[in-house]
């Protein structure tokens, strides 16, 4: 049985980047690079106002003090995207300007409107300004060539905006994964259904299916099927035929029911990579892979379990979903690990990785504490809910006093 580390290890040995495809920016979000984004041209492109205010002369302030005003005869206007770059600027005059209009070159100042009296052909200014002040400059930010952003990064809101800036209408990311998601069990049944005294509501497709979903993802085709062969192997067909990663919660444990492992490997071909690791929650959980027209396709065959199955969705599936969107490892793909204090003491058997759902805190001197939620069982969805973070408690180790220090993986939904 393998260890987290060399789980891990696997799903990243095995794991696949997607193809890079040509998306238009409104279809980026969510997405990673797969070119880097360099400067089609200096910018900002032209020195430009910073305010709402008059383009002067430095010079023509120096005079100024708190009683001193100095008035400058007003030579025009200047809104932005008006062309009026000739526009000169004599000793002793202004131009009125507005925030991003384009700076003429005798202009080297702009005086705040604040600081300023308007006196319709002229202006009094009120207040001394440095010389230089006010002005983007041309290229301060970036110079044509220069990289703006490395490729391998998740494309958020100010991503979006650089791209743009620069004037592509397109721009190369990576694939997502197309996902399905099938819980297995003869005793569920779909929310919104009756339920018999045996049954219970199908919950792990759709807490899943919103795991995919809270990381920016597309929404998983999402169902459950019985504990029979036929049906789970017609189900499991056909979603590796139509996307890229299946997610299978249930039936992946050692009951005489637990076919999804038997029907992936006999019936449908799909190469095991590991079955079973030394982590609890989630001893059973199967990886394998298989090709289809080309394409990798990756099967998580996860327990069924509500807190077994949403904790290794978290261990496992997330670092192979970045993988598969070209996420660069030393980026932001890996949970951040933080040591904090235990707030209570802990007992255990040794020989599993133990990830104790817990609640990160941080007190007035930057000490972090970690207190595990109530309700540790992995059937209690509860203690998941409100924790923050995954206390490790070391597969050698049998206990844990209060106040030891530990290792809290932080718990985020909506990052890798
Ligand atoms: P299994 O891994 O199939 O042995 O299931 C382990 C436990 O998880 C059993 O108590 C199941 O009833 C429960 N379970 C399995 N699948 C689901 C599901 N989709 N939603 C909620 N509970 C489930
Ligand atoms: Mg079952």
């Amino acid at each position: 049985m393998l260890s987290y580390e060399e789980a891990l290890k696997k799903i990243d040995e095995t794991v696949e980047q997607l193809p890079a495809v040509d998306n238009a920016i409104t279809h980026i979000l969510g997405h990673v690079l797969a070119e880097s984004v360099t400067a089609a041209f200096d910018l900002p492109r032209f020195d430009n106002s910073a305010m709402d205010g008059y383009g002067v002369r430095g010079e023509d302030l120096v005079t100024i003090t708190d009683d001193k005003p100095r008035e400058l005869a007003l030579v025009g206007v200047i809104e932005a995207g008006s062309q009026k770059a000739e526009l000169k600027i004599e000793p002793g005059k202004a131009v009125k300007i507005f925030t991003g209009a384009r700076v003429p070159p005798s202009v080297d100042t702009v005086v705040m409107k604040e600081y300023c009296d308007d006196l319709d052909s002229a202006v009094r200014v009120k207040e001394k300004t440095e010389a230089g002040s006010n002005i983007r400059r041309a290229g301060e930010e970036f110079k044509k060539g220069d990289l703006v952003l490395p490729s391998g990064i998740l494309v958020t809101p100010p991503v979006v905006g650089l791209i743009a800036s620069f004037g592509h209408a397109r721009f190369k990311v990576y694939e997502q994964p197309r996902i399905t998601i099938i819980g297995t069990g003869d005793e569920l049944v779909t929310p919104g259904s009756e339920l018999s005294a045996s049954q219970i509501y199908d919950s792990n497709s759709y807490a899943l299916a919103a795991a995919v979903q809270a990381l920016g993802l597309p929404r998983p085709i999402r169902f459950n099927i019985k504990d029979q062969e036929d049906q789970i192997e017609a189900a499991l067909k056909e979603a590796l035929r139509q996307t890229d990663l299946i997610i299978t919660t249930g039936g992946v444990s050692v009951g005489d029911r637990d076919l999804v492992k038997e029907v992936l490997e006999k019936r449908l071909g799909v190469e095991t990579v590991f079955w079973r690791a030394k982590v609890k929650p989630g001893k059973p959980i199967y990886f394998g892979t298989t090709k289809h027209d080309g394409r990798q396709k990756l099967v998580f065959g996860l327990p069924g379990n509500p807190v077994s199955a949403l904790t290794t969705f978290n261990l496992f599936v997330k670092p192979a979903l970045a993988k598969m969107q070209g996420l660069k490892e030393d980026g932001d793909c890996k949970p951040e690990r933080l040591k904090a204090r235990i707030g209570k003491s802990l007992k255990k058997k040794p020989g599993r990785l133990d990830f104790v759902r817990g609640i990160l805190s941080c007190d007035d001197d930057g000490v972090l504490t970690a207190i595990p939620t109530t309700g540790q069982d992995s059937h209690m969805l509860s203690g998941l809910a409100r924790a923050n973070c995954l206390i490790e408690f070391d597969e050698a180790a049998a206990k844990a006093d209060e106040n030891d220090l530990v290792t809290a993986q932080k718990l985020i939904w909506s990052e890798y």
